[in-house]
């Protein structure tokens, strides 16, 4: 069921402390902790603790969950220095834009000059 913890989720494992994560910051809603395979200097993921597919379906279930999730991403980008220089937030949505963990997340990227467009 939507918002529930599904057993075969990759990072509602992380959300359980079943899988380890580096985590940098927490919330009553969200998660954030570093891209196992970073595509910049600074790549954080910042997710919600409640589970649902995509960035779509987790903003019509829980609109607030996605404020704070964008909250974080500024937060994040603000410690780790990047805010200044301009820094990227993805939501890959669906396979065919590279979505590979179906458990809604937001990259945070910066530390790099990035392009556009992202290809
Ligand atoms: O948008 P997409 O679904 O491709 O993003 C999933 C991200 O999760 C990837 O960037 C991948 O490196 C990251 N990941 C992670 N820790 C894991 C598994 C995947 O940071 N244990």
């Amino acid at each position: 069921m939507a918002g529930e913890p599904q057993a075969d989720c990759l990072f509602c494992k992380i959300v359980e402390g079943k899988v380890p994560a580096t985590v940098v910051r927490e919330t009553e809603t969200t998660i954030a902790f570093r891209d196992i395979n970073p595509q910049a200097p600074t790549h954080v993921l910042v997710i919600p603790k409640v589970h649902h597919p995509d960035a779509a379906s987790l903003a019509a279930a829980e609109p607030t969950v996605i404020a704070d999730i964008l909250r974080e991403a500024g937060e994040i980008a603000a410690e780790e220095g990047v805010a200044d220089q301009g820094y990227r937030v993805v939501f890959n949505t669906g396979a065919g834009a590279g979505q590979t963990v179906f458990h809604a997340h937001l990259h945070v990227l910066g530390g790099r000059g990035l392009q556009w467009p992202p290809g």
